[in-house]
């Protein structure tokens, strides 16, 4: 190959990085100035060029460059810098470039797989270029990060969620596809504008999406086999999230994040939160504002989880939890009209309305948050959580952080400092009676990358609910007593991948012992084998 060609193939290009036997090799003479920089000194330009953007798009518009010139140093970034980069590649900017997806569009990156290509979707498949894939991310742009309907526009969420795949849980780049499903969108803003990228019709719905989506998925399975996860239905709208995993987890390995991710990382909370509570999860109440896709998952998984400790069946460990939705507490009088992923949340008690009266009634030890609208952990709903429990546990997930129920600093002057708070968006540190407590952040970045790289390593086909718990067993064993000593209950992210490799162990482990597993025999350490696995993004040398 040439060494122009060189330059511009991504995912070999090293810039400067070129040593003089490389370019004599290569035929790069000529074609680079004479300079030699090492990866760490690029590093350090381009950290140092990034800091000068003020806006957040710059920033992300810069790594995306980076990202199709120079993949390698692009992960080296991303690994070296995580809690800086993450905001930037993924939420929130990734949702503001979504938003503008038309006009910073350069080249197209993942698939598109549109009503256009219905019948032909197996070809589209066969026209990326990489033949092993092992996961792959989809959406139909309905429902982005809270940001509602921005169709084709999705795809910046596939890209930068496989691209954490990469960086944080060591998948191979090459093995990730991110893929967007274009059935319309119903945003009118985007069909009135001239430069939007997708289809401009409205949302296909019923049979049309269903066949389109089988398709896709049987395509799917006949092009890459059993092995390939499919982080499923990224975002869809909760109407179809629900059904389509139910659907599709029997023939498929599928993975919706918002869905189980979202339960592995709050649980993996709770069990941490334990350790400064004291008891077990069974102690615990727990009651819920917002039944959606976040709160009936992460209800179930603690409900199955209890279920595993106290042998007890399901239907008797839900009953130790609540929701409330837009209508109040979830009780059975509602029980006709509910959703059915409400229905099993519905218990026996009389109507309650207001937040603040459905915790006097039950009072709970854990309050969560996920309804997605702010400022309703108000103060006399924090108060009544400390007035009837010593150490309450409060996490305020909504996002963006001007949507968290409460900040963290409304927690611990409200709790007296006595709450074990987490959110799902960051908040700086707070200092309250001389103490000062790093709030955590309950963020899914700690938990899929992990989970992805155990079930690629163990060669999974299906995934289990209990490969879910336990990876949240595995993340809160990696929280230490000086991360509880300042109320933390989530380790810091700067050790991520060590943090994924653990995951991905106890996630394979279980693969193994639940016959899920086909990558045989099983290997003896399971931690030392993820992390042979992980792609290390330093250069290598061509000869
Ligand atoms: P969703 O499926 O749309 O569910 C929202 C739920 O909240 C629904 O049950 C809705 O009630 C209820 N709700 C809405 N407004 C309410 C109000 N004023 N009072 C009481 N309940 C209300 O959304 P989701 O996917 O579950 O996400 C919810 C939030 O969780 C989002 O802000 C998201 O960012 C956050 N989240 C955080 C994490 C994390 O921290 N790691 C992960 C995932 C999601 P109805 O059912 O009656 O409409
Ligand atoms: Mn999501």
């Amino acid at each position: 190959a040439s060494g122009y060609t060189l330059l511009r193939d991504p995912r070999h290009n090293k810039g400067l990085a070129f040593t003089e036997k490389e370019r004599d090799a290569h035929y790069l003479r000529g074609l680079l100035p004479p300079a030699f920089m090492t990866q760490e000194l690029q590093e350090k330009r381009l950290m140092h060029n990034l800091r000068q953007y003020k806006v957040p798009l710059q920033r992300y518009m810069a790594m995306m460059d980076l990202q199709e010139r120079n993949e390698k140093l692009f992960y080296k970034l991303l690994v070296d810098n995580v809690e800086e980069l993450l905001p930037v590649v993924y939420t929130p900017t990734v949702g503001e470039a979504c938003q503008k997806y038309g006009s910073i569009f350069r080249r197209p990156q993942g698939l598109y797989i549109s009503l256009k290509e219905k019948g032909k979707i197996l070809q589209v498949l066969k026209n990326w270029p990489e033949r092993r894939i092992q996961v792959i991310v989809v959406t139909d742009g309905e429902r982005i990060l809270g940001l509602g309907d921005l169709g084709c526009q999705g795809m910046g969420i596939p890209v930068g969620k496989l691209s954490l795949y990469t960086a944080l849980g060591g998948v191979r780049p090459s093995a990730c596809l991110p893929v967007t499903i274009d059935v319309g969108t119903n945003n009118e803003q985007l069909l009135k504008d001239e430069f939007y990228i997708g289809l401009k019709q409205k949302r296909a719905t019923g049979q049309e999406y269903a066949e389109l989506l089988q398709e896709f998925m049987s395509a799917v399975k006949q092009n890459y086999g059993e092995k390939v996860l499919v982080q499923q239905f990224e975002d869809f709208a909760n109407h179809n999230a629900f059904e389509l995993l139910a659907k599709y987890s029997s023939t498929h390995l599928v993975f919706n994040d918002d869905i189980q991710g979202t339960a592995s990382v709050v649980l993996a909370g709770l069990i941490a939160a334990l350790k400064l509570v004291g008891g077990t999860l069974a102690n615990h109440k727990f009651l819920f504002l917002g039944a959606g896709e976040a709160g009936t998952g992460i209800a179930e998984l603690i409900a199955l989880e209890l279920s595993r400790q106290t042998k007890a069946p399901l239907e008797e460990t839900r009953k130790k939890i609540w929701l409330v939705d837009s209508k109040g507490l979830i009780v059975s009088s509602r029980k006709e009209s509910l959703q059915h992923f409400k229905k099993p949340w519905a218990h026996e008690h009389e109507p309650v309305k207001a937040l603040v009266d459905a915790v006097k009634a039950i009072k709970p030890t854990v309050l969560i948050g996920t309804s997605g609208v702010g400022k309703t952990f108000t103060k006399d709903v924090v108060e009544a959580m400390a007035s009837f429990n010593k150490k309450p546990i409060i996490l305020a997930l909504s996002n963006p952080t001007s949507q968290s129920e409460c900040t963290a600093e409304e927690a611990y002057q409200w709790s007296e400092g006595r709450a074990i708070y987490a959110s799902g968006s960051p908040f700086d540190p707070v200092e309250y009676n001389e103490k000062v407590f790093l709030p955590g952040q309950a963020n899914n970045a700690y938990i899929f990358p992990g989970l992805g790289l155990g079930l690629i390593i163990s060669g999974a086909i299906r995934m289990h609910d209990d490969m879910l718990l336990a990876a949240s067993e595995a993340l809160s064993a990696q929280v230490t007593q000086e991360n509880f000593d300042n109320g933390l209950i989530y380790p810091p992210f700067t050790n991520i991948r060590k943090i994924s490799a653990h995951i991905a162990a106890k996630v394979a482990a279980k693969a193994y012992e639940l016959g899920l597993a086909s990558h045989l025999p099983q290997p003896k350490d399971l931690v030392t084998y993820a992390e042979s696995c992980m792609y290390h993004p330093e250069y290598r040398s061509y000869h």
